[in-house]
């Protein structure tokens, strides 16, 4: 059976304790592992070997030593693209022709391009003058911030990993991360990778375990820990935030959402379907930029839903290994009973299900896994719970709508604002519309298109500070000012 060790100070490594979690496949419920929990002493551990590789080779490094080796890492990966496909669709039961182009080589990508954006950004300088006529220059300095506390979910576990973990060490930090439970093959064999690399031990640890009284909490309190990012979860971020407050630590918080998608009758008809199919479905719907409310201009209402009631049956659910599927299991039984108590929500508060809704029966090898059916409704009231509350499945609700005031207040009655997406073909309505909308990230006529280079983050509830290309400098980097007399 496959043991998931920690990865602490270049060493795999059991708890001490001997306790582990299993760790099951969603396709067919079928034991990958055991995985280890972390206890206080093996977190302690972690945490005390991220400071000290600080103080080792890793801080004497040349800032173009440090991005030689995180490119090298990025190319390790893809190398063993295979491996670290294999274990990812084995953990969250996606399929391969989805992860083999995004999970895995954007996930290498994030240690490539994140280096060459820090290493092009200039230093700040000011030259000031002084009564004495002599003047002085102000230069900005940036250091690293420590040891930096990385806590990520399983929707896209390497690629979100990596988000941080890349930037984090291109600013010469280290990390110690704590992967979701339920997904903790591709961090653990991004060990691997580290050591062939030569990157030196401490630099990157991996910790396992759960949230609340387990590693996640232990390492959040930890009095070590310089600064936390997190992904995940609303409620769990209020819960490490307050973590965070004891001794002042620095956060990044990339939350959850309730995305909004605004269809104008002047829209693509062909992209606009094919774009919601996608943000509404792709990942079944387990992508936090995902999609799950969609207002649409009253006079394509009719035919958009049709398209979109097509293209839902068009779906093929199936293992991740088979080339013609393109939709896979919910992450897990536990995460399929939630989503399942919102399918039986929506018609209790007076849904129409136009498609999908259930259960579906995937013959006897797979029945035991999570699967679900890809689901719309029609019909809700826009204060039902199913409208207001992030579901995080394959599910999306379409309504009409006449004017375009009345879809931006629509899209904006959301206590989130992570992203949105606008389909029309006329630019002015889109920018005017873009403008409006209370969101970190807004599409038109696209969805999911990322630079690297620009700012990722939500706005209210969905999230605290921006990552991505510079903007990542303010999180990862303390910024001195050296202000120099002539
Ligand atoms: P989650 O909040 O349940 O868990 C995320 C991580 O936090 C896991 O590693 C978990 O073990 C850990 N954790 C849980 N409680 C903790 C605690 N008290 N202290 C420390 N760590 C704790 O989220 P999830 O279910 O894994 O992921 C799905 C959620 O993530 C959705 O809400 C989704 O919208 C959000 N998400 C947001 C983004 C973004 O960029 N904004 C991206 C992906 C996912």
């Amino acid at each position: 059976m496959n043991e998931f060790k920690h990865f602490i100070n270049g060493e795999f490594i059991a708890s001490a304790s001997g306790k582990t979690f299993e760790n099951r496949c969603p396709v067919d419920n079928s034991l990958i592992g055991a995985v280890y929990e972390a206890g206080r002493d093996e977190v302690d551990a972690a945490v005390k070997a991220a400071k000290a590789a600080l103080q080792g080779p890793w801080g004497k490094m040349t800032q173009a030593e440090r991005i030689t080796l995180l490119n090298r890492v990025a190319d390790r990966i893809n190398e063993r693209s295979d491996e670290f496909l294999a274990a990812e669709c084995r953990d969250t039961g996606k399929p391969y022709s989805i992860a083999r182009h995004i999970d895995i080589p954007r996930g290498a990508a994030n240690f490539k391009a994140f280096s060459e954006t820090l290493a092009n950004h200039p230093t700040e300088a000011f030259r000031m003058d002084t009564p004495d006529g002599e003047g002085a220059i102000n230069l900005g300095h940036r250091s690293p911030k420590g040891v930096v506390a990385v806590i990520s979910p399983w929707n896209l576990p390497l690629l979100l990993m990596t988000f941080k973990v890349g930037p984090a060490l291109a600013c010469g930090n280290t990390v110690v991360v704590k992967p979701s439970e339920e997904t903790p093959a591709t961090a653990t064999l991004l060990g691997e990778v580290m050591n062939e690399c030569g990157v030196p031990a401490g630099v990157y640890n991996v910790i396992h375990g759960l949230g609340p009284n387990s590693a996640g909490e232990f390492l959040t309190t930890h009095p070590l820990v310089n600064a936390i990012t997190f992904t995940g979860e609303t409620r769990t971020g209020e819960a490490i935030m307050k973590a965070a407050a004891v001794g002042l630590r620095n956060i990044s918080m990339e939350l959850g959402g309730k995305n909004p998608a605004l269809v104008f009758a002047d829209c693509d008809l062909d992209k606009a379907v094919e774009g919601t199919m996608r943000s509404a479905f792709v990942n079944c719907g387990q992508v936090c930029l995902g999609t799950e409310r969609v207002y649409v201009e009253r006079p394509i209402y009719e035919a958009f839903l049709a398209r979109m009631k097509d293209a839902v049956a068009q779906l093929k659910l199936g293992r991740p290994e088979d080339p013609a599927a393109n939709f896979g299991p919910l992450v897990s039984l536990a995460h399929r009973d939630k989503v399942k108590y919102y399918y039986d929500l929506a018609v209790q508060e007076g849904a129409r299900v136009e498609i999908g809704g259930g259960i579906p029966d995937m013959g006897a090898e797979l029945n035991d896994g999570a699967w679900i059916e890809p689901t719309i409704w029609t019909g809700l009231a826009d204060d039902a719970r199913v409208i207001r509350e992030e579901i995080f499945g394959p599910c999306c609700h379409i309504r009409p709508f006449d004017t375009e005031a009345e879809v931006i207040a629509l899209a904006n009655d959301t206590e989130y604002g992570l992203a949105a997406a606008i389909w029309t073909e006329n630019s002015s309505r889109a920018v005017r519309v873009a403008e409006q909308v209370e969101a970190g990230l807004v599409w038109v006529n696209s969805w999911f298109l990322r630079d690297l280079r620009t700012a990722f983050g939500g706005a209210k509830q969905s999230g605290i500070g921006r990552e991505g290309g510079v903007h990542g400098l303010e999180f990862y980097t303390e910024l001195k000012n050296i202000c120099i007399k002539l």
